[in-house]
């Protein structure tokens, strides 16, 4: 019953459950200073010990209740994911879920690329379709320093060089965008993949957390980024590939591709936000600066129903009003979760 009622799920603001972002677990073994900053993600920070993990198999009923209700994308994220020993073991899993029409559900994976290399064939083996690599320059010495633990570039190139050889269906970069800190990698970035097939999403550094130091001043809007792409490659605006989409998309006017640009701060589209995320302790979160989640791990391990289960994320569902980037203000919550908690 569940089901048919679910595939009909809205919230207050009319919209539905579509993608579900699954965090597998909150380490990281790069400091990104937009994300963890070092001073205070440090040797003593608590992170999250195993058992208060979802296994794997409370994953796959969590997506599986998303499915009942309407979900098509997975997108695995974290902290890093492929820290996560066996996740490719968890892809599979998940490959064998339905959506409501009865096809595979969608899976895609975000990574900082580090262990991708070695890591790309037997994601793809197990039902992984989509990979997207965080990026965030071309400059050594630039990647180095926004990654914090002087990781080099050319084991993440080498990642997306054998994720491209393995055959993924698509391949995205994410190259977050921090003013003083890599506006000037843009162009360099955008060149480098023109192309090749692989589309770059630019993306506004956001106030997610309450570490990463943010203020306004340190956001470029993405306008700015696409005039300077574009003045150099002309871009022309092409219409979302779907309903919800949340990177604009911009297409090179001699063929060479596409890039993405994602407006967080400056173009909000909470209106079309139809994701829910799952920390990797099991919270559901109804938006990315929501400060509190709703504990499917503490009903899981009460020995819930899939139909109890189903019933409790559709009940969350049906009365979340989230719409934070569009109020961005003086309402905007000190206590806010962070990015590498709960995985973008
Ligand atoms: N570790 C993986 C990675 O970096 O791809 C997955 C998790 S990471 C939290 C997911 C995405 O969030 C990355 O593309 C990252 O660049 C982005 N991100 C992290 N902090 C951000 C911030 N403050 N503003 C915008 N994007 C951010
Ligand atoms: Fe780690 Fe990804 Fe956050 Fe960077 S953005 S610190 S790689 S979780
Ligand atoms: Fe969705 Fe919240 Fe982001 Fe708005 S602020 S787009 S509701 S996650």
């Amino acid at each position: 019953m569940a089901v048919q009622l679910g595939s009909r799920l809205r919230d207050t603001r009319g919209r539905m459950l579509r993608d579900m972002r699954i965090s597998v677990t909150d380490r990281c073994n790069f400091r990104c200073v937009y994300c963890m900053p070092k001073e205070i993600f440090g040797r003593d920070y608590d992170f999250m010990p195993h058992a208060m993990l979802l296994s794997f198999e409370e994953i796959v009923r969590v997506a599986q209740a998303g499915a009942a209700h309407g979900v098509h994308k997975l997108r695995l994220t974290g902290g890093e994911p492929l820290l996560r020993k066996d996740i490719e073991k968890l892809v599979a899993m998940l490959a064998e879920l339905r959506t409501t029409e009865g096809e595979p559900l969608d899976i895609a994976l975000t990574t900082n690329g580090s262990a991708l290399a070695h890591k790309a064939q037997e994601l793809r083996d197990a039902g992984l379709k989509r990979v997207t690599i965080s990026l965030d320059s071309l400059d050594e010495a630039t990647f180095r320093a926004m990654n914090d633990i002087d990781f080099p570039l050319a084991r993440v190139l080498d990642g997306i060089r054998v994720a491209d050889e393995v055959g993924f269906d698509a391949i995205k970069v994410n190259t977050v965008v921090k003013r003083g800190a890599n506006e000037d990698d843009v162009l360099a970035i955008a060149e480098h993949f023109r192309g090749t097939g692989v589309t770059v999403r630019f993306i506004e550094f956001m106030d997610v957390g309450t570490t990463n130091g943010w203020n306004l001043d340190q956001v470029v809007p993405s306008a700015e980024i696409i005039h300077r792409i574009s003045a150099v490659h002309p871009l022309e605006q092409v219409p979302p590939a779907y309903p919800g989409e949340t990177a604009s998309r911009w297409r090179y006017a001699d063929g060479a591709g596409e890039i993405g640009a994602i407006s967080s701060v400056t173009e909000p589209f909470c209106g079309n936000c139809t994701r829910a995320r799952i920390s990797a302790d099991g919270k559901l979160f109804t938006c990315l600066f929501a400060s509190k989640g709703h504990d499917l791990r503490a009903l899981l391990r009460a020995g819930c129903t899939d139909a109890e289960l189903e019933d409790a994320l559709g009940g969350i569902w049906g009365a979340r009003d989230d719409r934070y980037s569009e109020l961005r203000s003086a309402d905007t919550p000190t206590e806010r979760i962070e990015m590498s908690y709960i995985g973008g």
